[in-house]
């Protein structure tokens, strides 16, 4: 594999990368997929996807993944599981670096690496990562049976948190920063409505405590100034996410936020999904972006060898 230079290389195994693959496997391209730290994406750790197209019943996020990676496979596709590390240009190729500082060479770039949790950036919450702070509800959600546990954050990430967290638990605080929530109304009327749920508005969040595992959390409010400690057994960061574009900076530029920006991407680099996604970041538009990629990807394997 690391002297061959292949046609497309496609960083990413999640819904776009996956889609980009079926694509260019039917096109007859080998696509080669690099599924980075988290194989299958942040869909993995979802619960039930209820707005994928074509499952009224919902489908658990981790089975509709497999049956993605299934389906690439049997058009060619090749899943590697190393990560890369970094990105240059050649001339007309792609060289990237992996993990283990092997080289792959690729004519085509499909970037669809997704994105990663955003957390507060306390250090209290660094400190208890895996003992009592978590930023998947569905992951670590059965550990909270009968427990007290906050949610931080006010979109729809925090609210899906809140309402698969109230399952489990004998109660959910919601924090959130603003007085109103950003999320989708019918995700906070599930929140609203359900008895296990208190939200604490215009609130922030100053330290997570507790020695060795989570034992509560102190914050602020912002409109009377008061400070509040708040025991509980788990901290759950629903912040949104960070596009994993950081190995792309030596090729082109990235904005304030790490997207990328229009027009400076070198010929023959492509993005799907959500590391190129501020705005919608769905597992459809996911998918739907993964296709364009790969589309735009043939024509432009067509144009360099005419
Ligand atoms: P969002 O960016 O929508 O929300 C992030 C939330 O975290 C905001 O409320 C924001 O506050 C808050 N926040 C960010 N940084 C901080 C900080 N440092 N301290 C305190 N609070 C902070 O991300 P989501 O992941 O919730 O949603 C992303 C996209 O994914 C959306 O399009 C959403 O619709 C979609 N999604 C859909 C789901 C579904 O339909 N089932 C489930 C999950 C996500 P503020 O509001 O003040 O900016």
């Amino acid at each position: 594999m690391e002297d061959q230079i292949q046609k497309i290389i496609i960083i990413g195994a999640g819904p776009a990368g996956f889609t980009a693959a079926i694509y260019a496997g039917r096109a007859n391209l080998h696509p080669v997929i690099y599924a980075g730290p988290m194989p299958g994406g942040l869909l993995t750790q979802t619960g039930t996807v209820e707005n994928y197209p074509g499952f009224p019943e919902g489908i658990d996020g981790y089975t509709l993944m497999d049956q993605m990676e299934q389906q690439a496979k049997q058009y060619g596709a090749i899943l590697e599981y190393g990560t890369v590390t970094n990105v240059e240009k050649e001339g007309t190729l792609f060289k990237l670096t992996l993990q283990d500082q092997s080289i792959r060479k690729c004519e085509a770039l499909i970037m669809a690496a997704g994105a990663s949790p955003r957390w507060l950036g306390l250090e209290s919450e660094q400190r208890l990562r895996t003992h009592g702070v978590s930023s998947c509800a569905h992951c670590d959600g059965p550990f909270y049976k009968g427990k007290t546990v906050c949610v931080i954050g006010g979109g729809d990430s925090a609210m899906e948190e809140a309402t698969a967290l109230s399952k489990y638990t004998e109660k959910v605080i919601l924090i959130h920063r603003k007085e109103e929530f950003r999320a989708s109304s019918i995700m906070q009327e599930r929140v609203k409505t359900n008895p296990k749920i208190q939200c604490r508005m215009a609130c922030v969040t100053e330290e997570i405590l507790g020695k060795d595992h989570v034992e509560g959390i102190r914050i602020k409010n912002l409109k009377s100034g008061e400070t509040e400690v708040i025991p509980c057994d788990g901290v759950f960061v629903a912040l949104g996410h960070v596009p994993n574009t950081e190995i792309l900076r030596n090729i082109m530029t990235l904005d304030e936020r790490g997207y990328p920006v229009h027009n400076t991407a070198p010929e023959g680099l492509f993005f799907a999904g959500d590391c190129a996604d501020p705005e919608y970041r769905q597992a459809i538009t996911a998918t739907s972006s993964g296709c364009q990629a790969a589309m735009d990807a043939e024509k432009y394997l067509n144009s360099l060898h005419q």
